[in-house]
């Protein structure tokens, strides 16, 4: 059991120098890199190409400050002198569907609005994107969502229901954070009490067969406009 487990670890000990040509192999959303060592990677787009692995900044271990601080597989550095191992994860995200009927009892495809808002900041800014963002420590996904649904437009979240996650690239303070986004359908109370407010400039409520994926600017909520509209839960 020991033996396989080691074989397993082996099998996805990939360099940094392959996570890297990978980022570079890599045109289009969910192109899947076969590594060397026979493990899928689904990397998605935005900003990654010529982008040095996230840990290569990481120069000096951060627990006793020595410089032998190496590649230890394609997710971690470990530090030569202290023993200490530093592990480069995605960072937990939320995004939020939240919709509004036009006319009440229609279910018609056509009768319905999405909230969208306009980036306030960069990455992207000034493009379409929907309410999220990163979760805080120890809060669930569900609490995030409904936090920064709250942050950026006011309302009040009743409901949530988790629909898909997407893998994502966001290169900030120029470092590229990867993150796993979690979308969720959300019920809000009053749809008609919102105002743009912290990340969002401008809220809009679009109609659905008026959304234009291109429009918005970070790759997952792309996709994932693409994926919603093509299945629509109403
Ligand atoms: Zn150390």
């Amino acid at each position: 059991m020991k033996a396989a487990i080691e074989q397993e670890q082996s099998d996805v000990r990939i360099s940094f120098a392959e996570h890297e040509q990978a980022l570079d192999a890599v045109s289009t959303l969910n192109i899947e890199f076969q590594s060397k060592a026979k493990k899928n990677y689904k990397l998605s787009t935005l900003n990654y190409k010529k982008m040095p692995h996230p840990l290569h900044q990481f120069h000096y271990c951060p627990k006793c400050g020595s410089q032998r601080f190496v590649e230890h597989n394609a997710k971690s550095k470990e530090c030569l002198d202290c023993g200490f191992v530093y592990y480069f994860n995605p960072s937990a995200a939320t995004v939020a569907f939240i919709l509004r009927a036009k006319e009440e009892g229609l279910k018609a495809k056509d009768n319905w609005e999405l909230l969208v808002t306009r980036r306030a900041k960069e990455p992207a800014r000034g493009t379409l994107d929907l309410p999220g963002g990163f979760c805080d420590m120890f809060e669930t996904g569900e609490e995030g969502v409904c936090r920064e649904v709250k942050e950026e437009t006011g309302l009040d979240v009743t409901s949530t229901q988790f629909v898909f996650s997407l893998p994502n690239t966001y290169l900030y303070s120029g470092f590229l954070v990867h993150t796993v986004d979690m979308f969720f359908l959300c019920q809000v109370r009053d749809s008609d009490i919102c105002h743009a407010m912290d990340d969002a400039a401008e809220l809009i409520w679009i109609p659905l067969q008026d959304l234009r994926p291109d429009d918005f600017g970070l790759d997952s909520i792309r996709l994932g406009i693409k994926k919603f509209l093509s299945n629509f839960p109403i």
